[in-house]
Formats: C-alpha cells, structure tokens, sequence
C-alpha cells in the first residue's frame, strides 16, 4: 500500500508538462500546451495539457487525467506501477521498509545487473572477438544499441568489475552473475554474446548469453532472482512500446526479435522459451490492442502459438498467427526472402481463432462424430474466455463452418459450457436515445458548473448551492441518467458537508487511479480552463448557480415527462382490459403529474 501522502507528494513533484514532453513534442498554447494526441492517428493537435490543472486531454479520442493516468496509457502500466515509476523519476522514496537513504535487495540486485550491462557493453564496444561475432551476424552499431547487447569475455572479469563498484558478494550471488566456487567466485556467463532483459521500468533484470560457436548450451539464461521471474518479462518490450505500430509481433527468442526489427517490424517482442504466459498476455493487452504471434513451423513452434493464442484470446487482444514455412525461423526466412516478404507475411497472418481450429482439425479426424465432440468442446473452451460478444458471435460462426455443424448447436453447446452462448448470438443492444441525450447534457453541465466553482471566492457558495437547488427541485442522483455524473456531484455534495475546504484536492485524489470518473473529470477541467469568464468572481458565481437551476428545471422536467410516458402506457393497458377502477386512478394520477410538470418551474426561485 502507497499512502495518499505519499502519491500526493509524487504528484506535486511531477509537472505533467515536463513528463508529457519526455514523450512527445509539446507547443505552448496560450496559458495551456498543445500537442499531436499519441493516443490515437491525428494530423492536427487535439490533445491539451493544462499545466494549472495538472491535466491533460485529447478532444479526439476523450482521452483524459492526470499524470499517473498519462503514464499509465503511455506505458501500458497500472495505477500502482505509475507511481512508481513518477517516484524514481522525483526521487522519492516509496520502500518504507528500509530507512530513507538505505537501498534495499532489490535496488542492489539492479545496480548489480546495470554494472554487469556496462561491462558488457564496453566489452563488446572494445573489439575482439564480441565484435567479430556481431560482425558476421549482421549487427549494427544501431541494433547493439537498441537493444543494448554486450559481450561476455572469457574468464571472471565481471566480478572483479563488480568488486571495484563495491557490490557485496551476496548480491552478486543473488544476482545470478557469477557462482561461488569454493573460496572465490566464477562469473556464469563466459565468452558469450549478452542479450538483457529489461523490465517495464526499463531496467536490466536479467541476461541471456549464446555462445558464440555451434556448442552446447546454445544459451545460458540468467536465474530467477528477486527481480526477475520467468514468464512474466517479455524480451524488447521496453523498446517495442515505443513505436505504438498498434500491434505487437510475439516471437519466440533473442535472435527472431533482432531478425525482425532489421526487417523494419521493431514493435516486436519474443517470449524467451515458455509459451506466452497469461501475465505476458496481460502486458501485451496492456500496451497494443492487437498482436501477431511468429513461431517456427516445427512442433513447438505450433504449440507455442496455441497456448499463447488462447492467453491473448482470453484477454481480448485480437490475435493473429505466422507460422514460418520454408525456414527454421524469422532470420533464416528473411535472409532467404527478404524484409518486404516478411512484412507481407505478418499482413496476411491467419486470424487465430482460424488457425486454432485448423490446429483442432488436423489432430484428429473430423468427420467423426466422437472427435467432433472433442473438437467442439476444446474450441467452446476458448471461445468462452472472450468477453466481447462480438468475438464470441465471430468465432461460433467460425467453428461451425470449420467443423461442419449449425451454429445453433455450438451456440447451444457453448451456453451450456459457459452461460455466454446465448448472447454470443443475440443482437447488441440499442443505444442512446436521444431524450437521454437531452438530460444527459443538462447532468453533464450541472457538474460542470460545479467544477467551475473551483477556486473562485465564492466556491463555498456555489457548491452549496448544488445540493439546496437539488433538493429543491425534488430530485435525487439514483434517477439521473449518467452515473458518472451523478456519482461525482454526490461526492462534492458530501465533500462540502463534511467540513468544506479543499474539496477539489480531495475529489482529485479520490479518483487518482484513472478510470471514467477522472477522464470525466479532465475532460470537463480542461474544457472550463479554454473558456472565457467573468472578470469578477461574484457575477462568475451568480451565474454558474443560474447554469445549475436551469439544468436541474431540465431534468426535473424530463423525470416528469418520463414519468407521463409510463403513465399513459398503463392508461392505454387499463382501458383495453376495461379496468375502470385503475383507469380513474391512474387518470387522476396524470393529471397531477401533468400540474406539476405545468406549474413548479414558474414558482421555482
Ligand atoms: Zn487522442
């Protein structure tokens, strides 16, 4: 747990300015910054950055936050990791558990691996026989860079490397760089070619070195260690983030990642041995929408693909398959074909859930029936991971076509396995109508004028007045339409109850870790900062209470209307059915209903 004090103090030390330039070109823009939205496809800025507020937003896309909201999209990080990564780049210090000043195991273990990457860099860069290697392997000065590879010379250099920098043998060991061999130590990666491994923070983890001739181990990886579990790093991600190409190419080693970044495919990452995990599938949902599995043709490389497959199926990455054919991998296929073949293949790569049932169809024989009921079980069980009911709509269609059955029959199957069938055929529901459009305008303009208090002399006043005008007009937030909007001036209400001051920090804080309520809350913050006010903040105030009158008059008057609708309805079912005690009831009813609806917006003052 992160203390509020804390992710308030990071907070007011990251200017969201000076962090959102770190990634992108930002153009001041009156008392604002404009810039290209990275976001979404633009060619003029729509995307604002209010430095005031602390917070940006794009017209375009509505999307919106503050500066843990930012890093977080930008990252493909969670809200947790976000401030993390703001605290290493402020300076402060998050791990409470050791004194301030005091650098714990982990941040040893890191500075340890950082050493060992410098070393291995400089290494590589001062000729010998790294260098030849890379030569003969077609590395450039620009892919050593990218991906920051190194070379491991033979003997126990690094060690006394690390002894000049005073890491303690301890950390060393638990490191994984070198083993303890009776009094001394050995380094564990000797005479080999270095490929790190960076976590999400961008930081050295761990290594993996190949040899450099056609012995065995081909590769030595490094151990699991403290900061580094296997299965939940992908190789390159750090990199692969930063071209946002939509996509990202899964592959299965160091060496097919290299392959296809010289291709010009440098969104790509590659999974280090194990098929993709589910929290490798999470990381990917995290940073692209789609991804596109490479692997090798041979058995593993198709069984690669399936698991990884149905992890990134499960968790609604849209998934395509390339299974190289006519070379043992991405390198060999390229050095044969060339780089616009590779591209070409990627762009033609099969749908998954296609490719999953060809896997299905081909390990058995389909015109049985016993089989067929072990094909459809298996495709039932990935296709009720899908959570959009499109994909499942999609991928039932695919099935029965592949598998020669009704889509109602694996529709029906699919229901019983998971309860999702049956929608997975049904239609998307109608959405906004335009009445609710009206009253969701008028909510949307009563909480902005609500945040428009912020600040002024008389926000006391105009908060304050939220609630009087509210109850006044007899309504409450369980009958608005939009629950954002009534959930957040609920808040405020409350806020300025429990003792007034400040409520605009509070509000902020409440809703620090993104989600809709604070991209509502962006987007209306940086829409009030564009606009022109009044000079004097008591014809500001006034006004705004007038804005909120009139909206609530608005909507009190739409909840009557709806209310006249409902009623009509129900005289219309009294009349055929010839009920005349509901009839004269429900008559009497509207005819109240309709007084109010007539006169209570004249007395309103
Ligand atoms: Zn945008």
């Amino acid at each position: 747990m992160i203390s509020q004090d804390k992710i308030e103090e990071i907070k007011s030390a990251s200017d969201i300015v000076d962090i959102i330039s770190g990634y992108i070109s930002v153009k001041k823009s009156g008392a604002n910054y404009k810039a290209l939205c990275p976001f979404h496809q633009e060619k003029t800025p729509s995307f604002m950055i209010s430095p005031a507020k602390q917070i940006f937003h794009c017209f375009g896309c509505h999307e919106g936050g503050n500066v843990f909201s930012f890093v977080q999209k930008i990252e493909g990080m969670t809200f947790v990791e976000s401030v993390q990564l703001l605290a290493k780049r402020t300076g402060i210090e998050l791990d409470y558990a050791v004194a301030p000043g005091v650098k714990s195991d982990k941040d040893k273990i890191i500075g340890a691996n950082k050493a060992a990457l410098d070393y291995f860099r400089e290494t590589l860069a001062s000729g010998g026989r790294g260098a030849e290697y890379a030569a003969s392997r077609g590395l450039s000065k620009e892919i050593i860079d990218e991906f920051m590879l190194g070379y491991a010379p033979p003997g126990d250099g690094l060690f006394r490397r690390l002894k000049e920098k005073n890491v303690d043998d301890g950390i060393i060991e638990a490191a994984g760089l070198c083993k303890r061999t009776g009094p001394g130590f050995t380094d564990v990666f000797r005479d080999r070619f270095m490929f790190p491994i960076f976590n999400i923070y961008g930081e050295p983890v761990a290594f993996g070195g190949r040899v450099l001739d056609d012995s065995l181990p081909k590769y030595i990886n490094s151990k699991e260690t403290v900061v580094y579990v296997k299965g939940r790093n992908l190789y390159n991600l750090n990199n692969a983030k930063k071209y946002r190409a939509g996509y990202i190419a899964v592959v299965e080693g160091y060496t097919d990642a290299i392959a296809l970044y010289k291709a010009g495919v440098r969104n790509v990452v590659a999974t280090l041995g194990t098929a993709l995990t589910q929290d490798q599938a999470r990381l990917i949902k995290r940073n692209a929408d789609s991804a596109v599995i490479i692997y090798d043709s041979d058995e593993a490389g198709l069984n690669g693909a399936v698991r990884g497959g149905d992890a990134l199926f499960g968790e609604g990455v849209e998934t395509k398959v390339l299974i190289i054919k006519g070379a043992k991998d991405p390198d060999e296929f390229i050095g044969k074909n060339g780089k616009d073949a590779m591209v070409k293949s990627i762009e033609s790569a099969v749908p998954f859930i296609d490719f999953r049932l060809e896997r299905i169809k081909a390990s058995g024989d389909i015109n049985s029936a016993y089989y067929k009921e072990t094909a459809l079980k298996e495709i039932a069980a990935v296709i009720a991971k899908a959570e959009s009911f499109v994909v499942r709509a999609d991928a039932v269609k695919k099935a029965a076509m592949h598998l020669a059955l009704k889509e109602d029959t694996v529709a029906g199957y699919l229901a019983g396995f998971s309860g999702k069938g049956a929608e997975a055929i049904e239609e998307a529901p109608e959405k906004g109508a335009s009445k609710e459009r009206g009253a969701n305008l008028a909510e949307r303009s009563i909480l902005k004028a609500a945040l428009s208090a912020f600040g002024i002399e008389d926000e006391q006043g105009v908060l304050k007045h939220v609630k009087y005008a509210r109850e006044h007009a007899g309504i409450e937030y369980e009958g608005f339409y939009n629950k954002v909007y009534a959930k957040l001036l609920k808040r405020i209400e409350e806020l300025v109850l429990e003792g007034g001051a400040d409520v605009q920090r509070k509000l902020d804080m409440e809703y620090i870790e993104g989600g809709e309520e604070s991209r509502v809350l962006s987007g209306l913050y940086t829409e009030i900062s564009a606009e022109k006010r009044d000079k004097e903040d008591s014809v500001y105030a006034e006004k705004l209470m007038l804005i909120i009158d009139e909206c609530l008059e608005t909507r009190r008057k739409a909840m009557i209307k709806a209310k006249l609708d409902v009623l009509g309805g129900m005289i219309a079912k009294a009349e055929a059915e010839k009920d005349e005690d509901a009839l004269l009831k429900l008559i009497t009813e509207r005819q109240e209903t309709q007084k109010i609806l007539n006169s209570r917006g004249e007395d309103f003052e």
